[in-house]
């Protein structure tokens, strides 16, 4: 058996006990002692992580009444030999503060709006409790505001044990899942609850308590949290971050939501005015295409590769190319980093555009095809859209 001393003080995070056994957890290095600070994986806190006989500890798992500690490396301990260990103490703080923290909260919900917690769990970055109803953001905000206030009370937190009989006597906002001597939880008369874990002093070391996300899922509400000193940090880094866009703006960072959403409009403004100017610029360089297009068999044969064209340009192009008489257009776009091919012919010549991309595309690996006057395709390398080109400008002339 174990003796579990952060039931005495949570605070302790170094220690010495003695080996009880070394031995092995699915092949990998254990030791068992007659004591522990190591709090093991249960209840929704992570293990604790540290050092133990001069080995790294990486998992801490209860077994009954014993404590296995996992090591990274073995060690050259026997039973009887008495070791020295210690605990990773700003992680174990830190699952103090989430943890207490969610006691609050859970009360909290409870007495406010009569929501149970159904679930928790401590990540290494987000903390999470499960309420069992469809929660409201102003419920969120009212328990969130009252936390604080709870908080900065400093209600003391206190922990003993009561057998079945004056279990009954306590208002246990969970019945507890084991029976004999329960260890209660107790914040100052506001919250009871059957918990075997590591919790602070006072509920002011929990604060700020700040609800950063709720989500809704089958019924329940998520609730995400950050409590003490990660609640803290999450403040630099969203201070940070809102004072360098503030510095964007050259303002105060209480005016950046409505200058981000000016900046937005501005944007798709200006990218119609881009479109309907690359739609003209189209139209005139088209003419100037066409009036330059060499004649092959008394047909103007366009071919023209173009590195930044959106394809609504190039259907453009095409359309323009195409209302003139006897005219045959071979186009193709890479921009944005994709090759699209447009083909096309005006209506009184007596080709097959759609083939013709059809056996374009596949000579290079791609497919597509299309209509008999229009045609358009891709999916091949935009290296490719020169040769891609001069390809089907070579089947072209010999057709014609
Ligand atoms: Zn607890």
């Amino acid at each position: 058996m174990t003796e579990r001393l952060y039931f005495q003080d949570a605070y302790r995070a170094a220690f010495t006990a003695t080996v009880l056994a070394n031995t092995a957890v699915a092949g990998r290095p254990a030791l068992l002692l007659d004591r522990t600070c190591f709090y093991p994986a249960a209840g929704g806190q992570p293990h604790d992580t540290g050092h133990l006989a001069g080995a790294p500890v990486v998992e801490v798992i209860a077994d009954g009444d014993n404590v296995l500690h996992v090591l990274a490396e073995p060690v050259d301990v026997a039973a009887g030999a008495t070791v020295s260990g210690a605990i990773d103490w700003p992680r174990r703080y830190d699952h103090m503060q989430q943890h207490t923290g969610q006691h609050l909260l859970s009360q909290i919900f409870t007495r406010l709006f009569g929501y149970e917690t159904v679930a928790v769990h401590i990540g290494a970055v987000d903390a999470t409790l499960d309420l069992a109803a469809d929660v409201s953001s102003e419920a969120v905000a009212a328990a969130e505001a009252e936390a604080n206030q709870l908080a900065y009370t400093a209600l003391p937190v206190k922990t003993y044990f009561v057998d079945d009989a004056a279990i009954a006597t306590l208002p246990v906002r969970r019945p507890p899942k084991v029976s004999g001597l329960v260890r209660i939880v107790e914040i100052d008369g506001y919250d009871y609850s059957a918990c075997g874990g590591t919790h602070l002093h006072t509920t002011a070391e929990a604060a700020p308590l700040k609800i950063v996300r709720q989500e809704r899922r089958r019924g329940q509400t998520r609730i995400t949290f950050k409590c003490g000193l990660r609640a803290w940090r999450d403040y630099v880094e969203k201070h940070a971050t809102l004072t360098a866009i503030a510095g964007l703006f050259s303002t105060d960072f209480a005016a950046t939501p409505g200058l981000v959403q000016r900046a937005q409009e501005q944007n798709r403004e200006l990218q119609r005015q881009v479109a309907a100017l690359e739609e003209q610029l189209v139209l005139v360089e088209s003419l100037g295409l066409w009036n330059a297009a060499p004649q092959v068999a008394g047909r103007r044969l366009v071919v023209q590769h173009y590195p930044d064209r959106s394809v609504d340009a190039l259907k453009t192009a095409a359309a323009q190319l195409r209302s003139h008489p006897q005219t045959v257009a071979l186009l193709a776009t890479t921009g944005g980093g994709k090759l699209t091919a447009i083909f096309a012919r005006s209506d009184d010549v007596d080709l097959h555009m759609g083939n013709l991309l059809r056996d374009t595309l596949r000579a290079f690996g791609g497919a597509g095809g299309g209509r008999p006057e229009f045609a358009q395709g891709g999916g091949i390398d935009p290296e490719q859209a020169q040769a891609l080109l001069d390809y089907a400008r070579c089947v072209l002339e010999e057709e014609l």
